[in-house]
């Protein structure tokens, strides 16, 4: 049974943020590929806080006057831009709720005056799932900062079977969140890798990292190899009840109400107010990284006389359970980290006291940063110097921070990334497959990726100037919740498919490149249509990840009608995606929650 309560009060007020614009697309996209975006510009975007005052009526020209919100809620300017400046708006009306009880009064305004909501957390998702390109200066779309003010949380009685749970509101950031449960002992096993996320952005999309039980490791009460979603005990939504005609709080709990499921990643057709997780205990991690393998030989086809030498993907895999490379392009040998449960401090690991231990690759290198300029400006075929410049830095930079062998607390090895790295597009991609198959998986995919990179290079042409990033996790396993009943989150891009059993982990690939690269989207549509033929269902099954680039057309991403209208749904099995979206339309009959590539997307 759902019930209607909020617990989280909610930090004091503060000012009332105002907003910035005029900032046009174009302008964004070139001083975001030119890595131009100044770092207080950009957290300006992200903390409304801090944005520059300016007169409403002037803003990005766009003239329409402030709407009328319900008492106590004050309107404001706030541009867009996300995290590679592909979606951007100059300056869309706005407000920071304090409470659940403003969603709903918000939810029941718009429905009322003919506006649609979007929540926001730091806008750092690449896909249209908060607002679209080319939405209208004046459109009739209020964004919701959920950072300001709802980002509370507190420790909360555990169900039996997990060690700990937490209270969250949704604009807490996951690095806040894992921080705190780390203070009580507590932890999670995948997180992405940036923490400047929020918690309700994260489990809109089913956030992901990469582990998978190593050879005979044993799952720990509390935690899940798949996603964020997973952990979801309870979620508090504001949801239309027909009953009394209105919009309302109400709180779904996990294995008994089947909205929890739907809610649990809804791709932003939904307004969470409230969650609560479940958490495992914190068992310290080692990180060690390596720049001497070959990519013939991690991703070597299994069978193969490279792949006899003990040194594959799937073989770290199964010594650690968490592996992750990254390949810059026109390079052969890829950055490889392999993590590991560590208990104690190994002799030879140095122990770190904070997140991101990686300063080379959130700081920018000069060498790098001019590359990209030249690149950007028009010298595409300078893609393979920038490749082995980046290689460079990466193995310099180990060894002279002394990073290739790291040990500490869980979230300070598993967050690596801050929003100040190089800001690029990237495709994403979730493998489902057995675990036996994994190294089949990498092997093709890296294959094709190699061979489609050198065919479009000696023809002259460079879409790709950015690395490819290969993960693995397990899947959102229903056996993992503590919550009696528990189905997967319908929408998790890591939900168990009902036809195959046998795949129990998935496979994460993304390329990165900068988004302005000409033929990148073509570069991205043929490598889609050959992971979707490749990855059909037979030994292994490919489906988007929503955060990322997909549905590509030649000239577009987020376009092509055949994937987001058949592909997608298809990849997870008849009767399962209907099921979700039937739930979430019966929970926002209205449509007050999504935009106009949701209402193609979530149908
Ligand atoms: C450099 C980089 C690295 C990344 N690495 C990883 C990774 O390792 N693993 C991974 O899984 N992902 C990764 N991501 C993707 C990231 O997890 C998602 O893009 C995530 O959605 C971003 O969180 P956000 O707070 O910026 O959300 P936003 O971009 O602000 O919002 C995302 C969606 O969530 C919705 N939303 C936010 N709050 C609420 C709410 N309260 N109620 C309802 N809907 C809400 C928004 O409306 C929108 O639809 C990465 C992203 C970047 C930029």
């Amino acid at each position: 049974m759902s019930d209607q309560s909020e617990r989280l009060p909610g930090p004091a007020l503060s000012a009332e943020p105002s907003g910035t614009g005029g900032l046009s697309r174009r302008g964004v996209l070139r001083a975001a590929a030119a890595g131009a975006l100044s770092i207080p510009f950009a957290a300006a975007l992200a903390s409304p806080a801090t944005a520059v005052t300016i007169p409403a009526a002037t803003a990005a020209g766009v003239p329409s006057a402030a709407p009328e919100l319900p008492a106590g809620l004050m309107p404001y300017r706030s541009p867009y831009i996300n995290w590679a400046g592909e979606i951007t708006h100059g300056g869309l009306w706005a407000c920071a709720p304090r409470t659940g009880q403003d969603l709903a009064r918000l939810a029941n305004w718009a429905r009322a005056s003919g506006w649609r909501l979007r929540a926001r957390g730091k806008s750092h998702t690449w896909s249209p799932l908060t607002i679209t390109q080319g939405t209208e200066p004046d459109a009739p779309i209020l964004l919701l900062d959920t950072t300001v003010h709802l980002t509370h949380m507190e420790l909360t009685a555990p169900p039996a079977g997990a060690p700990g749970a937490v209270r969250a509101q949704p604009g807490v950031t996951i690095e806040t969140l894992m921080a705190f449960l780390a203070d009580h002992g507590l932890g999670v096993t995948n997180t992405p890798a940036p923490g400047e996320l929020t918690l309700g952005g994260t489990l809109a999309i089913d956030a992901h990292g990469t582990s998978v039980p190593a050879d005979g490791e044993t799952a720990r009460p509390g935690h899940t190899y798949g996603s964020l979603s997973n952990l979801v005990l309870s979620l508090t939504a504001v949801v239309w009840d027909a009953d009394v005609d209105a919009y309302v709080v109400r709180t779904f709990h996990r294995g008994t109400d089947e909205e929890c499921e739907a809610l649990a990643t809804h791709l932003g057709r939904a307004l969470i107010a409230e969650v609560v997780l479940q958490a495992g205990e914190e068992v310290p991690l080692r990180c060690q990284s390596r720049v001497d393998l070959t990519a013939d030989e991690l991703f070597a086809a299994p069978g193969s006389a490279l792949a006899a030498r003990g040194n594959t993907f799937a073989d770290f895999m199964a010594e650690s359970g968490r592996v992750e490379t990254i390949w810059f392009a026109f390079t052969d040998k890829p950055w490889l980290k392999v993590w590991s449960l560590s208990p104690q401090r190994p002799l030879t690991s140095r122990r770190v006291y904070a997140p991101y231990n990686y300063p080379f690759s959130d700081v920018i290198p000069t060498p790098v940063s001019r590359l990209v300029g030249l690149i950007v400006g028009g010298s595409w075929h300078l893609a393979p110097v920038l490749g082995a410049t980046q290689y460079t830095v990466a193995a310099t930079g180990l060894t002279a921070t002394l990073a290739t062998d790291l040990w500490g607390p869980a979230y300070m090895l598993q967050f690596y990334l801050r929003p100040t790295t190089l800001r690029e597009t990237a495709n994403g991609y979730g493998i489902l497959t057995s675990r036996a198959d994994v190294q089949r998986v990498v092997s093709e995919f890296a294959a094709y990726y190699k061979q489609r990179l050198a065919a479009w290079a000696a023809a002259g042409r460079f879409p790709v100037n950015g690395q490819v990033e290969i993960r693995v996790s397990g899947l959102d396993q229903p056996v993992d919740s503590a919550a009696p009943g528990a189905r997967p989150p319908l929408l998790s891009v890591v939900r168990p498919h009902p036809d195959h059993p046998e795949f129990d982990c998935a496979v994460w690939v993304d390329v990165l490149t900068q988004p302005t690269s000409p033929g990148a989207h073509e570069f991205y549509r043929e490598l889609e249509q050959f992971l979707m033929s490749t990855f059909d269902g037979g030994y292994a099954l490919a489906r988007v990840e929503w955060s990322k680039g997909w549905a590509y057309t030649d000239d577009a991403a987020w376009a092509d009608d055949d994937v987001i209208e058949s592909a997608i749904p298809a990849s997870y099995g008849a009767g399962q995606w209907s099921e979700a979206v039937a739930v979430l339309d019966r929970l926002d009959p209205h449509g007050v929650f999504g935009n106009e590539f949701t209402d193609r997307l979530v149908r």
